[in-house]
């Protein structure tokens, strides 16, 4: 059995909406407490009045009167590319200004500078470091950082960089589900299959891993990055503001304070519909009209909250149909259901997790904790002689563009890592001109919808040479080619220009888009329910 770790080492759940970190003590893994005495910590970043930079829980409680300079979600930003489609929906439904940092990346603006999404992450990680060296009384230089299984080698890279930035060796980025499942079967022998169902603040993941003693096997990986807490908050906002409207024909979402508080007291009721059956809404003065101040005050029971979401459940079960037909299994050869993510508390969620794979749901492990239990785990575990072994998948296929701007995939879903895909390089699309291949990540037949890696340019004699895409473990892209003098060689993928086919995709995309916002402008707030709900993402 292994010695405690010369070097300490932290685990670091990265979270939208929180943080979290664990460290590891004569092998239990522990959460470290917060400087407020919490076990997470907000992911917020933010710039007060008299130019302090504030992170954790002060930083979300200003929200409401600074929401300019208060940066919230960047997991969902850090590593996109600031023209992608994904950057340019979510700068319609955040407070603060998103724009393009200096690499093409999207970046933020607080305080009236540009701020990077790393240097942003940056900042929360400093303070966990600083809060784990102060609650540990030792310097700490390593950790292990978790990231969704479906971050992008961009998001990933990103990540690692943000943990540099913030003074850290940052051992090894881990899959959340991985991470969970660790925390779970960890040293015990386990001969399972497990499935982990992920259902946070703005993402739901699922993925199914096979135990085998030490060896975490992931068999496949699927979710939906636009579904999670925030959505079922959304469902309440929208009733509340219908009913507002209905009784006063007041619009509360033309008023950011008044939308601030009517958000915070939507989340409030969902978490305490966890709990009890009926809950109030009561938000006194909100508006006012003629002089007479207007409160919203309104019941809400359970079951209407399930009225309201049910759909959202469903189609997270449904997920998980479709993860576990991609690799033939059945729901009742799953033998542990282990839950993630603070919106799995639900009791409807719980509830269909019993109807639908006949078992309820693992007790003890924590869905806020694990994550950053099973990271410290992990880390506690390097280096030492009964460390464990990742078997890892990739979670969205890799590609090259088309000269139709398709997605030709060259690096499939649930592909195991590490791995290698080799194939010949295609003549350049000019006569005489470089060879240019883009690189792309995601699901969708078309350039558009993926994730932009990057670009490589290669002399036009290097036609029908050998190129290699590979992934090591941490699922991070390498690309080399067979270079007639050198051999195989590495190649840089180049980020800045965002290559000409998926500029001009982006430019009708955006073109449909005003259209579409034009279109649902205007009109009274009941009919601008749906796709344009109120604050669809925050
Ligand atoms: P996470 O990203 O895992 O921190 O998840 C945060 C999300 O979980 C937020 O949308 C919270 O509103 C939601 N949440 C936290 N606790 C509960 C609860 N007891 N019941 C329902 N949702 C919750």
């Amino acid at each position: 059995m292994a010695g405690p770790r010369e070097k300490p080492i932290i685990g670091i759940d990265l979270g939208t909406t929180n943080a979290c970190v664990a460290h590891v003590r004569s092998r239990i893994p522990k959460v470290v407490p917060t400087d407020r005495g919490n076990l997470i910590l907000p992911t917020v970043v933010a710039l007060s009045d008299r130019g302090d930079v504030l992170v954790g829980g002060v930083a979300k409680d200003q929200l409401v009167t600074n929401p300019k300079n208060t940066i919230y979600g960047a997991k969902r930003l850090i590593g996109r590319k600031w023209n992608s489609k994904v950057v340019q929906e979510l700068r319609n439904y955040y407070s603060y200004d998103i724009v393009e940092g200096p690499g093409g990346e999207a970046a933020v603006m607080l305080g009236g500078k540009v701020h990077t999404l790393p240097e942003i992450s940056a900042m929360v990680l400093a303070h966990v470091k600083k809060i784990a060296e102060a609650f540990l009384q030792k310097r700490i230089d390593e950790a292990i950082i978790s990231v969704p299984a479906y971050y992008s080698d961009a998001q990933r890279l990103a990540v690692r960089h943000a943990g540099a930035l913030a003074g850290f060796d940052v051992k090894r980025i881990v899959n959340e589900p991985t991470a969970a499942a660790l925390a779970y079967g960890f040293s015990r022998g386990l001969d399972q299959k497990v499935l982990v169902y992920d259902l946070g603040g703005g993402t739901f993941d699922v993925s199914v891993l096979q135990l085998s003693g030490n060896v975490f096997e992931v068999l496949a990986t699927g979710g939906d990055t636009f579904l999670g807490g925030v959505d079922f908050d959304n469902r309440i906002i929208d009733y509340v503001l219908e009913d507002f409207w209905r009784q006063h024909k007041i619009d509360l979402a033309q008023s950011p304070i008044a939308m601030q508080r009517v958000k915070k007291g939507a989340e409030a009721a969902k978490i305490d519909l966890s709990l009890m059956p009926n809950v109030a809404i009561d938000l006194p003065y909100i508006e006012e009209k003629k002089g007479r101040p207007l409160d919203v005050r309104l019941q809400l029971s359970r079951q209407q909250l399930n009225d309201l979401t049910q759909d959202l459940v469903d189609r997270t079960f449904a997920l998980c149909d479709q993860v576990l037909a991609e690799r033939n299994i059945r729901p009742d050869e799953i033998d542990e259901i282990i839950l993630v993510g603070g919106q799995s508390r639900m009791p409807l969620v719980q509830q269909k997790i019993q109807e639908h794979f006949g078992r309820s749901a693992r007790k003890g492990v924590h869905p806020d904790e694990c994550v950053a239990l099973g990271a410290a785990l992990l880390g506690d575990s390097l280096d030492s002689i009964d460390s464990v072994t990742l078997v890892d998948v990739l979670s969205m296929p890799i590609g090259i563009a088309t000269p139709t701007n398709h997605f030709r995939r060259i690096l499939d879903k649930n592909q195991t890592i590490p791995s290698t895909k080799s194939f010949r390089l295609p003549p350049p699309r000019e006569p005489g001109q470089p060879i240019e291949i883009d690189i792309y990540q995601g699901e969708s037949d078309l350039i558009v919808d993926n994730e932009f890696l990057g670009s490589i340019r290669l002399p036009a004699a290097a036609t029908g040479r050998r190129i290699d895409f590979k992934l090591d473990e941490e699922c991070l892209l390498k690309v080399s080619f067979d270079d007639p003098v050198k051999g195989m060689t590495e190649i840089g993928l180049a980020t800045k220009d965002t290559p000409e086919g998926l500029r001009k995709a982006l430019a009708e995309e955006a073109k449909k888009r005003d259209a579409a916002i034009g279109a649902a402008a205007g009109g009274e707030p009941e009919k601008r329910g749906g796709l344009f709900g109120w604050l669809k993402r925050s």
